[in-house]
């Protein structure tokens, strides 16, 4: 039965995102769980996705938020591609890539799709991913 476990989880992806203000706490976050992100896909935009590459886990990256990115990453969860949403945001920032990220948002509300846009919940997330 755990076995199982396991194996389905190996074929979850989680989505990371990190607003420049947050991709140091992203990649320590990544850093310290290292083994649990490797056991799932990963997608990422492109600039954290890079600094994920640097950390040691090999995302499949998408466009850069501003660019895209986010948007892309939207159509993965709408289309049931992608199982959980890590989307570290800025609070602090502007971006000028808005809607995007608000439809970001939306669309893993429409979905039920998990998101953490903090690291307590991404915390939570990574363990209820564990059990499936
Ligand atoms: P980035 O995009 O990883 O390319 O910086 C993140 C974002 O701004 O959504």
């Amino acid at each position: 039965m755990a076995k199982k476990a396991r194996r389905s989880s190996a074929l979850k992806t989680i989505a990371l995102i990190a607003h420049d203000g947050k991709k140091a706490d992203l990649i320590g976050f990544v850093k310290d769980h290292l083994n649990v992100f490797k056991s799932f896909n990963l997608i990422a935009t492109a600039t954290t996705g890079g600094h994920l590459l640097a950390a040691g886990l090999n995302p499949k990256r998408k466009l850069s938020g501003p660019y895209g990115g986010d948007a892309q990453i939207a159509a993965e969860v709408a289309t049931g591609k992608c199982h959980a949403v890590i989307f570290l945001r800025d609070p602090l920032g502007m971006h000028p890539h808005d809607p995007d990220i608000s439809m970001l948002l939306r669309i893993c509300e429409v979905h039920d799709v998990p998101l953490a846009t903090n690291l307590s919940t991404a915390k939570l997330i990574l363990k209820g991913l564990q059990r499936l």
